[in-house]
């Protein structure tokens, strides 16, 4: 049940992939944050998801608890949200399996994702990847999430979620599985240092959001500016530039606006209009990282963050299944 002052139940998952970037920052995880105010919030760290790209597992825990610590770090509230592991609340497999059962296999291999996926691990399109729309709709039903907030992009996941849904419902006659709403949530595409590509760890592009001071403003300093100011003395276009870009995130509107200005007439040199910027995202992300250093003196606190959220979580996840077994008549 969700509690009487919240607007509903939210439920989002992520892959485990380590330490987070800006892009994870500014794309998912703010919103996590301020989602809690309104919504009971569900988050998962989804590593049996991870299974159908990963070559190999190793670092799987690792990556999991650097993540969660991100995440608590980030302004995540344990005592009221539930953060989890997916593979820790085995009942999902149980329901992605009866779901698979309502679900056409030529939706699924017609999904603009799945044929995305394909291209891009040609040598291990496996089954896994092929499903992987009804494990995510099972994560959604199982918890009884009435939001997935998603980018617009997105929209076409939560359509597919719902008509599984309704598929189980009517072939069982039942409403015990809730049809997930899209909350439409504004993704920003975050640029990578690079400038052309969005941030990823893969590309090695990124800037990692627990990385130190001094990390983070030699990454800074490796962005791509405009690059028709070839010289101190070329007039820049800060309109192309991710620097800039991130100054309308990060700096105050007078910096914004002297940027704006002095970028155009050659006032500022790149090299100090990204040292500004550098000092702005670390003081930025000065509080994450204090309050990040202390959670981490102990990983036990992390790992009882997520195995208390495993119980809460398996105790929606029983009521569920214990609905859903009683529809489809099971015996
Ligand atoms: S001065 Fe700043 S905004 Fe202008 S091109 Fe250089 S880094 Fe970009």
């Amino acid at each position: 049940m969700t509690s009487a002052k919240k607007k509903g139940r939210v439920f989002s998952g992520a892959r485990p992939t380590g330490r987070q970037h800006l892009g994870n920052y500014l794309g998912a995880i703010q919103n996590y944050v301020a989602l809690q105010d309104e919504y009971d919030c569900v988050y998962c760290i989804v590593d049996l998801h991870a299974l159908t790209t990963v070559e190999s597992t190793e670092d799987l825990r690792q990556n999991t608890y650097e993540m969660a610590l991100d995440w608590l770090a980030a302004g995540i509230r344990p005592e009221e949200t539930i953060v989890f592991v997916q593979s820790h609340v085995p009942e999902v497999t149980e329901l992605h399996t009866i779901l698979s059962m309502v679900t056409p296999l030529g939706k699924l291999t017609d999904l603009p994702t799945f044929k995305e996926k394909a291209r891009m691990h040609p040598h291990n399109i496996n089954y896994g990847l092929v499903g992987y729309p009804v494990l995510q709709t099972a994560d959604i039903a199982l918890y009884k999430a009435n939001l997935v907030p998603v980018g617009v992009d997105q929209a076409p996941h939560i359509e597919f979620a719902r008509e599984v849904v309704r598929s189980f419902n009517f072939r069982y006659n039942t409403d015990v599985l809730l049809e997930p709403q899209m909350k439409a949530t504004e993704v920003p595409k975050v640029l990578g240092i690079d400038g052309k590509e969005k941030m990823s760890k893969s590309l090695d592009n990124h800037i990692e959001i627990a990385a130190t001071p001094e990390e983070t403003r030699a990454r800074v300093m490796q962005m791509l500016t405009d690059p028709a100011r070839v010289r101190r003395s070329d007039p820049g276009n800060p309109d192309i530039c991710n620097v800039f870009t991130m100054h309308k995130i990060f700096s105050s509107p007078e910096e914004i606006a002297m940027v704006n200005v002095e970028c155009r007439r050659a006032g500022i040199g790149c090299v100090d209009c990204k040292a500004l910027y550098a000092r702005n995202l670390n003081a930025h992300l000065l509080p994450f990282r204090e309050r990040r250093a202390l959670i981490g003196r102990d990983p036990n606190q992390v790992w009882d963050v997520l195995a208390d959220g495993k119980d809460r979580a398996q105790k929606i996840a029983r009521q569920t299944m214990a609905e859903v077994i009683k529809a489809v008549g099971l015996p």
